[in-house]
């Protein structure tokens, strides 16, 4: 059977279930070979396994400061595991640096690239959606293998019927643009929510929340949801830029959406009316969310996501 290569920006253990939907991605093209540019434990290495991966790649000098932050040197070990394993194609993460690798290695291959892919075929067709998720359009490639970045979300991981231990192949990598390097990483502060762009639930606050995140917090902590923002919230500084969601933020598919004191702006629809439900709270019952809303609340976000939070936990209990 041919191989295909996964690429895994970082290995948790358990394996996230991000990871998991890339892995299960790959199977479609081929017997999936993971590949990493950090170490990747003996325990991590037995749960790949348990995924239905047959390898583990990694290079020699994983980790050390070989690395540049130009992302050359995870492309290069890319090119280098492509060819030792002839796979018929490459699946990555639809992140920053999964999308920058992608074209990286599209140039130096000659390769075809897809990038925000929705579902992939045994066949190689790739389903991705465009115009901010309005249309879906298939592509092929018809250059060199397949690279493609998924969506988080968009694929249905089962676990394999038979599982081995993996091969771990550790090969030697040359990071062929070594003038910068990385001198120091800082760790961001963690929320103890969910990647924005990864979570199922998504609680998002507009102008409405008149400088105040906590109700939005609240609900999206009830629900170990995400929590979003329009523009206008983070333009006003109540909130950091990286939560935004829209044309120029993140674009977000979760399985639940709620806005909350959202107009529903065109350039805020781009970045979410993709998720499969929208729920909006809002208290102009002419707004235009509202139209593009599977579940609308008339009212006051200050007396609603309390109250809906209030129950959740009740429920809970
Ligand atoms: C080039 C460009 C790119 C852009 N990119 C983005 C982007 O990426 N993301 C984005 O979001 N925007 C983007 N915008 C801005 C966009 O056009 C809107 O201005 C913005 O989305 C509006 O944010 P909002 O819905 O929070 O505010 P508003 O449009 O002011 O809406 C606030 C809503 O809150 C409601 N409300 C008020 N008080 C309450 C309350 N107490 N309870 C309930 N509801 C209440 C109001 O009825 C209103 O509907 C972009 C604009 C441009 C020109």
């Amino acid at each position: 059977m041919a191989f295909s290569l996964v690429y895994l920006d970082s290995i948790s253990s358990p394996l996230s279930g991000a990871s998991l939907e890339l892995i299960a991605a790959g199977r479609r093209l081929g017997d999936p070979v993971v590949v990493s540019a950090q170490p990747v434990s003996d325990e991590s290495v037995a749960e790949l396994g348990a995924a239905g991966v047959s390898g583990v790649v990694v290079p020699e000098n994983a980790g050390t400061e070989a690395q540049t932050n130009f992302l050359t040197f995870e492309t290069q070990l890319l090119a280098i595991a492509l060819s030792e394993t002839e796979a018929s194609g490459v699946v990555l993460p639809n992140s920053l640096n999964g999308k920058e690798i992608a074209a990286r290695l599209g140039v130096k291959l000659n390769a075809g690239v897809v990038t925000d892919a929705v579902d992939i075929a045994e066949d190689g067709t790739v389903t991705k959606s465009v115009l901010a998720g309005a249309y879906t359009t298939q592509a092929r490639v018809t250059e060199g293998p397949l690279i493609v970045t998924l969506k988080a979300n968009s694929v249905e991981y089962t676990a394999p019927a038979a599982a081995e231990e993996p091969d771990l192949l550790e090969i030697p990598v040359e990071d062929p643009a070594p003038g910068a390097r990385v001198v120091e990483v800082r760790e961001k502060a963690v929320s103890g929510r969910p990647d924005l762009t990864a979570a199922r639930i998504v609680v998002s606050g507009g102008r409405g929340v008149d400088g105040d995140f906590t109700p939005v917090e609240d609900l999206a902590d009830a629900l170990g949801a995400a929590v979003g923002a329009s523009r206008a919230a983070v333009d006003a500084g109540w909130i950091n830029h990286d939560l935004q969601v829209g044309q120029t933020g993140k674009t977000v598919a979760p399985q639940l959406y709620i806005a909350a004191g959202i107009s529903g702006a065109i350039q805020h629809k781009a970045g979410m009316q993709t998720s499969r439900v929208i729920v909006a709270v809002n208290d102009d019952p002419d707004s235009p969310i509202f139209e593009i809303a599977d579940l609308g609340i008339v009212g006051d976000l200050k007396n609603v996501l309390p109250q809906a939070a209030a129950e959740l936990r009740k429920r809970n209990d």
